[in-house]
């Protein structure tokens, strides 16, 4: 009988997990922290896992990753690298490995990206460092693959957003939580958005990629993809399409343009296709109408 854990269980995507693979065991900083490989081999000790599905990383904002590339580097490199060296000592038959598509490069030719395109260039400035410690772990697990005979994987899912967002800590909100934020609170009937409004961004309801991840381990698929729907919307029609749907009186206000990040980064999903042809994403103003009336 399989032995599910899963790591970085407290998170966004953990908390659509804890409810449809409700016999894994989920795991948060506070059970064992990651970074430390000691507490990691006690883990495996008291659990023995057999399949792994590690969501855990130093996720933050763009200001928080531009005031501490180092720790975004230096937490993510040493979780991925204990994590995934005591599962192959452990015998551990499935990995899965969330990585971000912040791992592919600022800029390439051709979009929608695909899997291979990973290593045409670096990540872009904003996050480089979350980005190279993420693409770091992709070669881990190639790299184990090669050398070891494995068959652990990785998913590349686009940015997320959900009703279990992080909406305390203003450092670690994404995107779509702290826009909704902002509509909830604003005066004046406006609301005042980082950046341009222009860049252009895959948006996935965390729950669907949980969904995802339960398929995945369910018929045991060892290869690694990108995860993310076929819509790509700029970040002002975004803010529209979420301001119709809860307040539309409001009007948007840009401030910060240095503030944009990455213009681009939509990814190919025709690999999730032909392992899941069926799958459907949640639409995005079903989705933010269900994460605004939960804040
Ligand atoms: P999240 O909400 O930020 O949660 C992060 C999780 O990692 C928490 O459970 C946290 O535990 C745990 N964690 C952090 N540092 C740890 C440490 N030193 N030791 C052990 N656990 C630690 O993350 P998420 O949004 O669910 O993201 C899940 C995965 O998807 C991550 O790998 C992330 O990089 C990736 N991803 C996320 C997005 C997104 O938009 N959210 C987009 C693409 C990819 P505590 O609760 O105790 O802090």
């Amino acid at each position: 009988m399989n032995k599910i854990l899963v790591t970085g269980g407290s998170g966004l995507v953990g908390k659509y997990l804890q409810k449809i693979l409700p016999d894994a065991t989920y795991l948060s900083s506070k059970d064992c922290d990651l970074r430390d490989q000691r507490q990691v081999y006690d883990l495996f000790d008291a659990l023995k896992p057999t399949i792994v599905i590690h969501l855990a990383a130093k996720v933050g904002g763009i200001k928080d990753n531009i005031a501490k590339p180092a720790e975004y580097f230096e937490d993510n490199i040493l979780m991925n690298t204990n994590l995934l060296k005591v599962s192959y000592e452990y015998g551990v038959k499935q990995f899965i490995g969330v990585l971000s598509t912040c791992i592919y490069p600022d800029k390439v030719d051709n979009y929608p990206m695909k899997e291979e395109d990973m290593f045409l260039g670096p990540p872009t400035p904003t996050n480089f460092s979350y980005g190279y410690a993420k693409r770091s772990l992709a070669v881990q697990i190639d790299a184990y693959n090669k050398q070891y005979g494995t068959e652990y994987s990785y998913l590349i899912p686009c940015n997320l957003y959900g009703e279990y967002d992080n909406f305390e800590n203003e450092s670690k909100m994404h995107f779509i939580t702290a826009l909704l934020h902002k509509i909830k609170n604003a005066k004046d009937n406006q609301i005042e958005l980082l950046g341009t409004g222009k860049p252009l961004r895959q948006f996935m309801y965390a729950g669907d990629f949980a969904s995802i991840i339960k398929y995945v381990i369910e018929k045991n698929i060892t290869h690694s993809f990108n995860v993310a729907p076929d819509f790509n919307y700029s970040i002002d029609e975004m803010a529209k399409i979420a301001i119709k749907a809860t307040k539309p009186e409001l009007t948007i206000k840009y401030s910060n343009p240095e503030l944009d990040g990455q213009y681009r980064k939509d990814v190919d999903s025709s690999k999730l296709r032909s392992y899941i042809p069926d799958f459907e994403f949640t639409p995005l103003e079903e989705g933010l109408i269900k994460s605004y009336n939960n804040l």
